[in-house]
């Protein structure tokens, strides 16, 4: 808290100036070196608050910001975060409000195997269509139920969808569903899933597959482990999602014995003009190999990326080359062979190598 007549240069040089001293080295008793850094959000009575509550609530709200930026940024509360603020609170109040089993839907996206156009897998991604704001996007309010602590009734809501689904569907068709940081680490939340699936026969559960991310591994490893193990006994995949946007831990890989590792976009879309993303690329699929973990390249859009990513030994595509999300209705054809996906045509077809 900085006096009331401090102009905004003079809070500005003190934040640069806190944020400098808390960042320089400090030597240990043992002489080691240690770093912290520290990012720094202000707010001031510039927008309207009716509390110290507010102005608090808005410092807070730039911290976030700072975080998301390199360590040690300084952000201050803007108009434009004023109204990112104002929308997140109705999407929050809206979602708190919603009858998610009515409100979700799903679309699937089908994971390519490319060996020979069969789909190996839709990824089921949910919708939300609000009577009271309109369609939000996944990218909204999933972080927002996260923020808010409130995944575990979406999950199950998408979870009840997907099992359903996977009755009226073929029986050769499977279907991944996302799971938030929190589900992963909520033995209540997977506690209940596995009570749904435990009800099905393991000729439907072997169909279904869950994805985590490697944020969601982080907070309590121990906890985490014992949550995924209820997956596998019951006979579902486990795929690990975003793969290389976190720490890409070998130690994850290996002791939650994923079957599944998808490889983030960023590395497919910029595989075409790096030369690193390819050798990534090739060097996951190759470990993937090792390990006998199936790996998927995520976010294929151009002939040309998957070109890049068939020859960096990466066979199961997943991306808008192929298809968007499909409604379960668009997606049925498909899946009994009647349709197929365009630009399989004339790819040359390469021995089968790796694990479905
Ligand atoms: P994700 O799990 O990484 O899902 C893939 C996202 O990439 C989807 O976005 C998909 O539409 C998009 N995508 C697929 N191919 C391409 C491509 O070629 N180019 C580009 N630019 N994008 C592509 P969507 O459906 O908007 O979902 C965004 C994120 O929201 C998902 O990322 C996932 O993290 C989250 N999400 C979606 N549904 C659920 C859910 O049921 N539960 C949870 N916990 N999270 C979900
Ligand atoms: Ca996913
Ligand atoms: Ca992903």
């Amino acid at each position: 808290v900085l006096p009331w007549d401090m102009g905004r240069q003079d809070v500005l040089d003190f934040s640069e100036e806190l944020v400098k001293q808390v960042g320089r080295p400090v030597i240990l008793p043992s002489g080691d070196t240690s770093r912290v850094s520290a990012s720094i959000g202000l707010s001031s009575r510039g927008f309207e608050v009716a509390s110290a509550k507010d102005l608090l609530e808005q410092a807070d709200f730039a911290l976030f910001r700072a975080k998301e930026q390199a360590a040690g940024a300084v952000v201050e509360f803007s108009s434009r975060h004023a109204e990112s603020k104002r929308r997140e609170v109705l999407v929050h109040q809206a979602f708190k409000n919603a009858r998610l089993d009515r409100e979700i839907h799903l679309v699937f996206q089908p994971i390519i195997d490319t060996h020979d156009g069969t789909i190996s897998r839709c990824e089921a991604l949910a919708r939300w269509d609000s009577p009271e704001i309109g369609m939000v996007p996944p990218g909204e309010f999933v972080p927002i139920a996260e923020k808010a602590g409130m995944t575990q009734e979406m999950t199950l809501a998408v979870f009840r969808k997907v099992i359903a689904q996977l009755k009226v569907w073929p029986d050769n068709a499977c279907i991944a569903v996302n799971l938030s940081a929190q589900d992963v680490n909520s033995q209540q939340c997977t506690d209940l899933m596995a009570s749904m699936l435990i009800r099905q026969p393991p000729s439907l559960r072997k169909r279904i597959s869950i994805e985590v991310t490697e944020t969601s591994l982080l907070t309590d490893f121990t906890e985490v482990h014992k949550n995924l193990m209820k997956f596998r006994e019951l006979g579902v995949k486990i795929a690990l999602d975003d793969f290389g946007t976190g720490f890409s831990s070998l130690r994850y890989l290996q002791e939650l014995e994923f079957d599944i590792v998808k490889i983030d976009r960023s590395f497919v879309s910029s595989i075409e003009s790096n030369d690193k993303s390819f050798g990534l690329v090739r060097t996951i699929s190759r470990l993937c190999r090792s390990l006998s973990i199936a790996c998927v390249a995520e976010g294929v859009e151009t002939r040309e990326e998957l070109e890049h990513v068939r020859a960096a030994g990466c066979h199961l595509v997943q991306g808008f080359y192929f298809s968007t999300p499909l409604t379960a209705e668009k997606m049925l054809p498909y899946l009994t062979g009647e349709e197929s996906f365009e630009g399989m045509g004339t790819l040359v077809p390469v021995p089968r190598r790796d694990v479905a």
